[in-house]
């Protein structure tokens, strides 16, 4: 059946800042492809349908090759042009680099990194091809800083801020758009699963709230712009200070927001134990 309304891919869409950026799609008239690695995916399509969005859900592992694939064959599968894309799954692994597995930071860079890179390469083809298209890659305001004890998550999204500004210079001369969204903290399962619950970044009250990031982002995609420090005023306030600091002071910062407090004093290898039975979705052990 032809329709008008046009079609958007979400990654990272069954909680946090991927679910809000699918309900802020689909509130916006569009239908969409989500994806996620758990079933609650299939929980956001249903409530989604509910509001008369088309709405295909895929379990995914996005760390994956054939996961990547598996997602895109899915989106070649409605025989429709992807208008928007919201590249936004990520995972972090908070705890001194030396102190936590190896496998746990791999997890990282095959989500964030070789995921997003995979994905992008896949859908950009086609919107070049179509000359239409908006891609939203979910960067970090920690991407402008060193990030002592989420080292290799911070630098994840250094490289994707780099890779987004990179693609939209190569694009600037066709209808596709690329827009990074930096968000601050922000109220999701994120720091948790990152095993980063006892940091002071873990524990701080008042994060942004996921829906105003979404729709801060959906605005900043549709409008073509190059990249959007979404949230509240004091993560904007933020971002826009944080660019004039060196990195020295910005890597203290961030050990300040970030260190496990086992990892601070002599109680740091028990702590290391600890945090290793509590992190969830761990990944295989190195
Ligand atoms: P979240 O609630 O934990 O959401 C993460 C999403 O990514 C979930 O839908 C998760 O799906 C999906 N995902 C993780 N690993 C995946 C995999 N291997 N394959 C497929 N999907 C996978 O956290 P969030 O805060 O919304 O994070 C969304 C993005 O925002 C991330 O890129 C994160 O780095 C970025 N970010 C977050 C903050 C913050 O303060 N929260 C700040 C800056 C940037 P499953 O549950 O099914 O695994």
């Amino acid at each position: 059946m032809d329709t008008v309304r046009p079609l958007a891919v979400v990654t990272g869409a069954s909680s946090g800042i991927g679910r809000e950026l699918a309900r802020t799609f689909a509130a916006h008239g569009f239908d969409l492809v989500l994806c996620a690695e758990d079933a609650a995916v299939r929980t956001v399509a249903d409530e989604l349908r509910g509001r008369g969005a088309d709405v295909t859900a895929v379990r995914a592992d996005l760390a994956t090759y054939d996961g990547v694939e598996q997602l895109h064959a899915a989106v070649l599968a409605t025989r429709r042009p992807v208008a928007a894309a919201a590249l936004n799954a990520g995972v972090g692994t908070g705890g001194a680099f030396t102190d936590t597995d190896l496998a746990d930071h791999a997890r990282v860079i095959d989500v964030n990194i070789s995921g997003t890179v995979h994905l992008a390469h896949r859908l950009l083809r086609a919107m070049v091809d179509e000359d239409e298209g908006r891609l939203l890659i979910t960067s970090s305001v920690v991407s402008m800083a060193p990030g002592p004890f989420q080292s290799v998550y911070s630098a994840s999204k250094s490289f994707l801020q780099s890779f987004a500004q990179a693609l939209r210079e190569e694009l600037k001369d066709t209808g596709v758009t690329v827009t990074s969204l930096m968000p601050g903290a922000t109220e999701t399962d994120f720091f948790h699963r990152a095993g980063m619950d006892d940091t002071r970044l873990g524990r701080l009250r008042h994060k942004d709230d996921p829906a105003r990031v979404a729709q801060d982002a959906f605005e900043a995609l549709m409008r073509g712009r190059n990249r959007v420090v979404a949230g509240s005023v004091k993560s904007r306030v933020l971002g826009a200070a944080v660019k004039a600091v060196p990195d020295r002071l910005k890597a203290a910062g961030q050990r300040y927001l970030s260190e496990p407090p086992a990892a601070a004093g002599p109680g740091r290898r028990r702590g290391r134990r600890r945090r290793r039975g509590r992190r969830p979705k761990a990944g295989r052990r190195v």
